[in-house]
């Protein structure tokens, strides 16, 4: 067997990695990953193998983070199924040659951009959307003509093992290649050379895998975390407010990259806004959190115990209950948190919402740009002037002002962070071209060849030329 995948572990030979890689690399040289029906052909596959896989896949999910199917599904799932067909329909678009104008100085002269793909792609992926954080970028490397090796996170071994399994059997075994494995195995893949690399998880792992990418000069994307803010304007609709950061808080238990991370308020609206927000907790997954099929677990002991010790010490005026036989942590609300805890210096990443209160809004700002930049920030506001001072007075990777993170369902936008939170993004024809090589081509005619910028160099040349460029 060439992988073993269990519970607790899933593991690779180490020595078959570099064959496995070279593999890719024939594959590629051999040319056929660049035909647009080779492409196609693998992006219905993947949508076939979701499809076909649905019910395996959502048993993985659930195994793996407790998901309820709907949830599972409406995440990640269907995300990989629009993202498809999204590709599928651009795709000849996309790929044709960019006809862009030419100076004068190069007339008579034509000038486009042409994507090509750049080779072989790595793509390391997270346990928290484990399917959708290996598939959505192997759409985009395929879209892009690429071969790639997939390397799931250990932490959703389910999936991990799901997709070791199926990926051979639905695509081009010579152009796709899986390793399944922890740090040894991800450690001996950066030792190899690869033309492009994603990898979606923590800063820490990002340094490395940048660290080893620079040996070989190959261009990395970054899909990392950090605090999410999550600006609320007292001139808001309330209750949708409280909905939809209840929702994009506590989906995934809290466990998502662009959840928002902490909430900034006016002190005088926060006492309403958390009222509001316990409704809702309430009605989304009953007074019982904990009963409700709804509601996802923590994916392993080390995170479940990491994200109880935030509530040491801290004032939590909702929920803050737990259970570490099933990795339950319900839903729970911090008031005014200190900035140097390590609930405020730390990535959450778990269902607990620290609520920080302002004098008055505009602090949001500062408090917010003072930091590293986010993933995402969100801010919820009628008023049209503060949303304009926020989106100009601070950096995030993506904004969603009024809703959580809708924005991610919108292929024309990037997913990507910026800074800390990252750097590259992808989704739709931004991750065609982050997978690409955008290549200059300017074709001159030899008709009409000027011997202007051709020594010997004369003032009168040098000022026309002056004029021309
Ligand atoms: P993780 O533990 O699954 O690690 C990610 C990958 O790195 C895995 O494949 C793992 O095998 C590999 N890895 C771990 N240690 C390594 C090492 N020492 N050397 C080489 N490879 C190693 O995921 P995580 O880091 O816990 O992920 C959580 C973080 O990811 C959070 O910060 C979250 O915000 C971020 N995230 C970002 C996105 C995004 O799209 N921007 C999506 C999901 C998660």
């Amino acid at each position: 067997m060439l992988t073993d995948s269990s519970s607790d572990r899933c593991t690779t030979n180490l020595s078959l990695i570099s064959p496995k890689i070279e593999g890719l690399r024939q594959t590629f040289a051999a040319g056929h990953t660049k035909n647009i029906e080779w492409r196609i052909a693998q992006l219905q596959r993947i949508k076939k193998l979701v499809a076909e896989k649905q019910e395996p896949i959502l048993l993985a999910l659930q195994k793996d983070l407790g998901r309820c199917d709907m949830e599972s599904w409406t995440a990640e799932l269907g995300g990989v199924i629009s993202e498809v067909e999204h590709t599928v329909k651009h795709l000849k678009k996309w790929m044709k040659p960019r006809k862009v104008s030419t100076p004068i100085a190069a007339q008579p002269g034509k000038s486009y951009v042409l994507p090509e793909p750049l080779g072989t792609v790595l793509i390391i992926g997270a346990w928290n959307y484990p399917l959708l954080l290996v598939l959505g970028p192997l759409i985009a490397a395929i879209s892009a003509g690429n071969c790639a090796l997939i390397k799931p996170s250990e932490l959703s071994p389910n999936i991990s093992g799901l997709l070791a399994e199926q990926i051979p059997k639905y695509l081009d075994q010579l152009a796709v290649e899986v390793v399944e494995g922890a740090v040894d195995e991800t450690s001996e893949l950066l030792q190899n050379q690869f033309d492009h690399i994603i990898y979606t998880g923590g800063e820490v792992v990002g340094k490395i895998v940048m660290r080893a990418a620079a040996e070989f000069l190959t261009p990395v994307t970054l899909e990392l975390g950090g605090k999410s803010p999550c600006i609320v304007d007292s001139n808001t609709d309330l209750e949708v407010t409280a909905s939809r950061i209840v929702w994009s808080k506590f989906m995934n238990a809290g466990q998502t990259c662009v959840a928002p991370d902490y909430v900034l308020v006016e002190k005088s609206f926060a006492p309403k806004l958390i009222d509001a927000i316990k409704v809702k907790i309430a009605e989304f997954y009953t007074a019982k959190v904990s009963a409700s099929d709804d509601y996802g677990r923590i994916v392993n002991a080390r995170h479940f115990a990491r994200i109880v010790n935030y509530l040491d010490g801290q004032n939590v005026v909702y929920g803050g209950e737990s259970d570490e036989s099933t990795k339950y942590i319900q839903p729970t609300i911090v008031l005014e948190p200190a900035e140097d805890s390590p609930l405020m210096e730390q990535e959450i990443f778990g269902p607990v919402l620290p609520i920080i209160t302002l004098d008055n809004i505009e602090q949001a700002v500062p408090f917010v740009s003072k930091r590293a930049k986010p993933l995402s920030l969100y801010l919820y506001t009628k008023n049209k002037t503060f949303e304009q001072t926020v989106l100009q007075q601070t950096s995030a990777g993506m904004v969603g002002i009024n809703d959580g993170f809708m924005f991610a369902l919108n292929p024309n936008l990037p997913f990507g962070g910026v800074g800390a939170s990252g750097m590259g993004a992808y989704h739709g024809k931004i991750g065609f071209d982050n997978f690409s090589h955008l290549k200059t081509v300017m074709k001159r005619s030899f008709w009409f060849d000027v011997p202007l910028r051709y020594p010997p160099f004369t003032s009168k040349k040098f000022k026309i030329l002056k004029k021309l460029l």
